[in-house]
């Protein structure tokens, strides 16, 4: 009989806690300058149970708010980078509508993001993407950039680049409890490991982590139901798999935030999701009362209806998925306010995959004490009134 395993015991330079998208890029940049970097995750990879699973994502330089569209350029030459040295291939460039009502100002500024192009009318955008319906009074901007993201290839793509920088990942063992210190002291259910700066990137778990660290942060896990629409007549250029990706803002007949990519997970399933989702516990994330009304399928139905209809407005598959959001939907990237050598990144509000190379570049670069090399100060923790023991 074998022996039982000792639990182990090791010190590294760094350690990132969660190993989604931003957790895996921090501890990629880590590596990349030469530290020796500790990526724990709780559960065995990969799995499903987090927020960066899947096969898609969008990405995009049309963005509302302008410390993002800032930091896009970075982030497209830093997934190419990834490509590069992955040697495979994580990003297809579909171009993406960006829909809403002539004059909003949010899809103004998305047009001043992408450096004031042409809105496409009503006509246009029927010639250009036959599949897509405009309403009286509403437009669409054109984000030629903008593309798919492949998601769980992407993820597995920065963990092995991660390895061979010479990092030490390791899955299945959930960390137990921090003990901050000039050293800390992370506990998990395999060991114990000690560093002189740790990464939290722990997604919806992130809120639990931190509250033993004093650190009350308003940090709201959303279940998100992931739709799948078949196309009426397979192949034809309803919204199939060479067609753009697109996103609304507040329409005549559709609320803000539905979005949508080609196929490309199943054939002929369009992924058409609301950016919204119900609050929930990630423990408890597949409890639902039998027959609950899921609203949201409801209103992508109605919305199919009027605006793609090529589809069914019924899903043939749907999933789910975590989102977790701050009141503001910004990002949070910064030190813990007592503990400066602990630095969290969280609150990505379901919209921080395309963002992740810079993220972890910011994580990486707070951890060792620089600069970053974007302000941070978007993201601090102190707009939220947080209490800290
Ligand atoms: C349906 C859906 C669609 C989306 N679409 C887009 C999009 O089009 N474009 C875009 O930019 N973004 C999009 N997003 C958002 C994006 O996917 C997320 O912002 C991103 O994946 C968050 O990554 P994360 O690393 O913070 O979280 P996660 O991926 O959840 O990673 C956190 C990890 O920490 C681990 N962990 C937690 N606690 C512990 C512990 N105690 N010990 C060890 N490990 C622990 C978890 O198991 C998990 O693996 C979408 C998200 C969803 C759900």
């Amino acid at each position: 009989m074998a022996a039982p395993s000792q639990p182990q015991q090791a010190t590294y330079d760094a350690i990132v806690i969660g190993a989604g998208i931003q957790g895996s890029f921090a501890a990629y940049h880590l590596a990349r300058r030469h530290r020796d970097t500790l990526l724990l995750e709780q559960f065995l990879l990969p799995h499903s149970r987090g927020s960066s699973h899947g096969q898609s994502r969008i990405t995009r330089s049309a963005y509302p708010k302008a410390p993002y569209a800032r930091m896009m350029p970075d982030s497209f030459q830093l997934w190419q980078r990834l490509e590069e040295e992955a040697g495979t291939s994580l990003y297809r460039q579909t171009g993406l509508v960006v829909l809403g009502p002539a004059g909003d100002p949010e899809l103004e500024s998305c047009r001043h993001s992408l450096g004031d192009t042409q809105l496409l009318d009503a006509v246009t955008l029927a010639q250009r993407f036959p599949g897509l319906r405009l309403h009286p009074g509403e437009v669409a901007l054109w984000d030629g950039t903008a593309g798919v993201l492949f998601a769980d290839r992407a993820l597995r793509a920065v963990q092995d680049v991660f390895r061979r920088h010479g990092g030490t990942l390791r899955d299945g063992e959930k960390v137990l409890s921090i003990q901050p210190g000039a050293v800390l002291t992370v506990t998990t259910t395999a060991g114990m490991y000690r560093a002189p700066r740790l990464i939290i990137t722990a997604g919806a778990w992130t809120g639990a982590l931190v509250a033993p660290l004093g650190l009350h942060l308003p940090l709201q896990p959303l279940r998100i139901d992931v739709c799948y629409w078949r196309e009426k007549e397979p192949g034809t250029p309803s919204a199939g798999r060479t067609s753009p990706c697109f996103m609304t803002l507040g329409l005549s007949q559709a609320p803000h935030g539905i979005y949508g990519l080609p196929a490309l997970e199943y054939p002929g399933l369009v992924k058409v999701c609301h950016h919204h989702g119900s609050p929930t516990d990630p423990e408890e994330r597949d409890w639902a009362p039998p027959g609950a009304p899921r609203p949201d399928v409801t209103l992508l139905s109605t919305f199919i209806s009027s605006y793609l209809p090529g589809l069914e407005p019924r899903p043939a598959v749907v999933e789910t998925c975590l989102y977790t959001n701050t009141p503001d939907e910004d990002f949070i990237l910064d030190r813990h306010p007592k503990f400066s050598n602990i630095i969290i990144g969280a609150g990505f509000s379901g919209h921080g995959f395309k963002l992740a190379p810079v993220v972890g570049k910011l994580l990486c670069e707070l951890s060792l004490g620089e600069e970053p090399s974007h302000s941070t100060a978007p993201f601090a923790i102190s707009r939220f009134l947080t209490a800290v023991l």
